[in-house]
């Protein structure tokens, strides 16, 4: 097993609470000592108050039955969650969480007690701007325009989860969409702007193009005396897609259609909520062809070519950055190309990028000035990450017009945080409830201005303060280049490589009993591994011997967690949804016959997310991969008896 460890000087070892709670004292220290701060804080705010719980209530009886009842439930409690999934745990290679950052968990715990609710400025003065800074520092990242002083300056915030961070890219794609539309319908003076010429060009401008016409509305509106204004305003407004409603909307320009949504077939559901949610339908999610289950770019340009050839407009095209499932990486760049030579021919459509799992590891790609850092400089220590194909999709982040990326999973966070971020955020007033949604372009310096009543764009309404002191403290001290965040995601990504040699090794060693291969070469930290026993063609059969292989994998409430030696997950590859190269590859290293019609065509993998910094033990010399496949080599002979 190869140890070469990354030169972090250590740094990592001061980030997590660790497998062994090695960082006990740090955590204690720090909790203890913000907790007296923030009594300090309170003690301070008007110390002429005198105290109003009275100094002998703890004597009192009613006083003591509550603390009993508290204790007692709280004892309850604490003892129920120790059956919980061992996230922090090197054993532990199941789903896409791991550890928490010490400095994310300690500020959230600092924050906690102070409430601060991120709807908006009054209830949050302090951690309202901390959010439109964690979405600064994302944007950077992702290679964004991160300068709040320029005019088309990015703009993210947290939300709950990828899901609503989709959600989000869905409703502001067809925000955008609809816009032009409303303009013309209201008949704005032409010596405001200039219109397009039909609904279907207003329909399909580039997201690009639509935001200019909307700045270039509100510099038009910004001149008019404030009468004018509000009346323009309301008129525009009345005819928005948002105001009348899809139904509404669409019977007004029959020339239009409910636009669709094309994303690859391994995209997260997410996408299919969002499209039953904003009432387009899931007819309108189409599944883009792929191969070794990554987008195949050249069909989605055909995919485009067919659509405009039918009149039936675009909403966006999503790229997956390290999908659910088999942490592939699609080609970005080529999408982001695909959409460029689309809205050169009039045929606009949006880019989203869904980085929920690998938004992360673009801090590998970043220099500490912000620069983007070349394959080679990328590639260093590594055997095979990145591919060419790998890097230039990371290159092209920059080039998307929103991305989903969630603090949640690889950026090592408690839930619930996820991350919107879009490329210009002069196309946020489009969301906002208020009627008010121009950004007055009298203020182009006050950025942060804009963002005070947050929930204005959000879908989530109250949101946690805390989750956002915990995002911001984390990228300070871990700033999201590869010196800082990028050493933790050096490690997963060493681990992944390790973990795919030694699966090589392992279905080598099994072979007399079993087939096994990882059915595509990995892309990120995400590796996937397919089992059959030698003798058995039948794909049904196959998936039932690696759930019961899983069955041994997963928490079972019923038995102690120490029963479990590791945890890992499953998936499934729908053989008949598949590029029938890949499938027929898949079959073949298992030895599986092609399932029939009727059959189910589910075949089962087991999945390893690869994110605990200890996976390599190099204080111990211990691989937990090698032990992990020793383990899976004693389940598997012993199931089949040899
Ligand atoms: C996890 C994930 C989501 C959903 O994110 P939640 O935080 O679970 O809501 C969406 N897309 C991808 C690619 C994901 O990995």
């Amino acid at each position: 097993m190869d140890f070469r460890a990354p030169d972090d000087h250590g740094m990592v070892d001061a980030c997590f609470l660790g497998p062994y709670g090695e960082n006990d004292s740090l955590l204690e220290k720090l909790v203890l000592e913000f907790l007296r701060d923030h009594v300090y804080w309170r003690r301070n705010f008007h110390p002429e108050d005198p105290p109003a719980i009275p100094t002998a209530a703890a004597q009192r009886p009613g006083y003591l039955q509550l603390e009993a009842r508290m204790r007692r439930e709280l004892h309850q409690l604490s003892a129920a969650l120790k059956q919980s999934v061992p996230f922090h745990s090197p054993r532990y290679l199941g789903h896409m969480v791991s550890d928490l950052l010490l400095p994310g968990l300690a500020a959230q715990i600092l924050t906690l007690p102070y409430n601060p609710n991120n709807v908006s400025e009054d209830a949050a003065p302090v951690t309202v701007d901390l959010e439109v800074q964690v979405g600064l520092q994302l944007a950077r990242m992702l290679g964004y325009r991160h300068d709040p002083k320029l005019p088309d300056c990015a703009f993210g915030h947290l939300t709950s989860g990828g899901t609503s961070a989709n959600l989000q890219a869905l409703r502001l794609a067809l925000a955008l969409k609809g816009f032009a539309v409303a303009l013309r319908a209201a008949h704005v003076p032409a010596e405001a702007l200039e219109l397009p010429e039909d609904d279907w060009q207003a329909f399909n401008l580039s997201p690009a193009d639509a935001i200019a016409l909307l700045a270039q509305w509100n510099e038009w509106l910004a001149q008019q005396p404030g009468n004018e204004r509000r009346k323009w305003r309301g008129r525009v407004q009345a005819q928005r897609l948002e105001q009348r409603g899809l139904h509404g909307f669409l019977a007004a320009h029959p020339q239009l259609r409910v636009p669709m949504v094309l994303a690859p077939a391994t995209a997260h559901y997410s996408w299919s909520k969002g499209l039953k949610l904003l009432g387009l339908g899931r007819d309108r999610l189409q599944a883009v062809p792929q191969h070794g289950m990554r987008m195949d770019a050249a069909a989605l340009v055909e995919m485009l070519h067919a659509c405009e050839r039918a009149g039936q407009p675009v909403l966006m095209a999503v790229g997956v950055l390290g999908t659910t499932e088999y942490g592939g990486i699609d080609p970005i760049d080529l999408v982001c190309d695909a959409r460029d030579e689309a809205a050169r021919r009039g045929f606009g459509t949006c880019v989203h990028v869904d980085a929920a799992w690998g938004g992360y590891l673009a801090a590998l790609f970043r220099n500490p000035d912000g620069s983007m850092r070349t394959r080679a400089e990328v590639a260093e220590g590594f055997e095979h990450f990145p591919s060419e194909r790998v890097h230039a999709a990371f290159a092209a982040l920059g080039r998307a017009d929103s991305v989903t990326v969630d603090p949640h999973k690889l950026g090592y966070l408690p839930y619930g945080a996820g991350a919107f971020v879009c490329r210009d955020h002069r196309a946020m007033p489009l969301l906002s409830e208020s009627a008010d949604y121009v950004f007055h372009s009298e203020s182009p310096g006050d950025y942060l201005a804009h963002y005070r009543n947050l929930g204005q764009y959000t879908l989530e309404g109250s949101k946690p303060g805390a989750a956002a002191a915990a995002a911001y403290v984390t990228h300070k001290v871990l700033p999201l280049d590869h010196t800082g965040f990028g050493q933790l995601q050096r490690h997963s990504l060493l681990a992944a490589e390790a973990f795919h040699a030694r699966a090589r090794k392992f279905a080598a060693d099994i072979a007399d009993v079993a087939n096994a291969c990882v059915p595509f070469e990995p892309d990120s930290n995400l590796v996937c591994l397919a089992i059959n026993p030698r003798d058995n063609t039948r794909l049904a059969d196959a998936s039932d011997f690696v759930r019961r292989l899983h069955d041994e994998l997963r928490c079972n409430p019923k038995q102690p967690l120490q029963t479990r030696e590791f945890f890992g997950s499953v998936t499934s590859l729908h053989v008949a949804a598949m590029d029938p190269v890949d499938a027929q590859d898949v079959l073949k290293c298992l030895g599986l016959a092609r399932p029939d019609e009727e059959d189910d065509d589910a075949l089962v993998l087991l999945r390893h997310t690869l994110m605990n910094p200890y996976l390599l033990d190099r204080e111990n010399g211990i691989s937990y991969i090698d032990r992990y496949f020793e383990y899976l080599e004693g389940q598997v002979r012993a199931r089949l008896g040899t």
